[in-house]
């Protein structure tokens, strides 16, 4: 678990700027989904804090680290993709231990997580099996294994669930939250998807064109927006 701090971040590319001066206070154990509409800076923000991407200005704590400067390995997190590459030639009990196996781990730890975070997302009965043998649900729930198996101090999610059908985004969900309630981290959660984002989110921070328009419970947020922008988003009643 850690507490993530934005003080006045900024990202540009070249002469544009995508990120203007966000501040962001996410506590230990919460989950905050960053939500807005695409291109208003969403993964940008998350790479910045997983440190995929450089920030061009400000300050990101992770614990009581200013990690501006660490390579992402060194910041004890994990990051769950839309696009989760399993390997295909590997088990799953191969696929969730290779992070570990790389970082030469000995065979008893690397064991003991795998079986950990294969019980957290009900995956013990698939540990033999190829990904190719998979459900589309079982290879998400596998990605998500990859992460826990590192046992982060925080959890990046950028759209996990953006590739699949209607049906398993919703069972995916209650997957998420069941992870959230089990191994007790923080976690920054990327979606443009209004319905997921309020599922999920104990706080969840309004973005459009690089800013925070407002952060906030859901409830909070969906009864009173600040703006129109907010309101429409959202569905708020008028
Ligand atoms: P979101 O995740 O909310 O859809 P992004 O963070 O991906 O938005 O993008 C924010 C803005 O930054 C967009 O205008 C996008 O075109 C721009 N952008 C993202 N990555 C790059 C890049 N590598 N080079 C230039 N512009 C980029
Ligand atoms: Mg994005």
């Amino acid at each position: 678990m850690a507490q993530v701090h934005l003080r006045d971040v900024v990202k540009n590319y070249g002469p544009l700027e995508v990120v203007h001066s966000i501040n962001l206070d996410i506590a230990d154990n919460e989950f905050v989904v960053l939500v807005g509409p695409s291109g208003c800076g969403k993964s940008t923000t998350l790479r910045m804090i997983a440190g995929l991407e450089e920030i061009s200005g400000g300050e990101i704590f992770i614990g009581d680290n200013v990690v501006n400067d660490l390579p992402p390995r060194e910041r004890n997190i994990s990051m769950v993709f839309q696009n989760y590459a399993l390997y295909p030639h590997m088990t799953v009990r191969e696929n969730l231990g290779f992070s570990l196996k790389i970082a030469k781990r000995p065979q008893a730890e690397i064991d003991k997580a795998v079986d950990e975070a294969a019980e957290i997302l009900s995956l013990t009965p698939l540990l033999d099996r190829k990904p190719g043998a998979l459900s589309g649900g079982q290879r998400q729930r596998v990605a998500m294994g990859r992460a826990i198996v590192r046992h982060p101090d925080v959890f990046l999610f950028d759209e996990p669930l953006s590739n699949l059908d209607a049906k398993l985004r919703t069972q995916m969900r209650v997957e998420i939250k069941k992870l959230h309630q089990k191994v007790r981290s923080t976690i920054v959660y990327v979606t443009h998807d209004q319905v997921e984002a309020m599922t999920l989110a104990d706080r969840i921070v309004i973005m459009r064109d690089g800013h925070i328009e407002q952060i906030g419970t859901p409830l909070d947020v969906f009864e009173n927006p600040v703006n129109t922008f907010v309101a429409t988003f959202i569905g708020s009643p008028p």
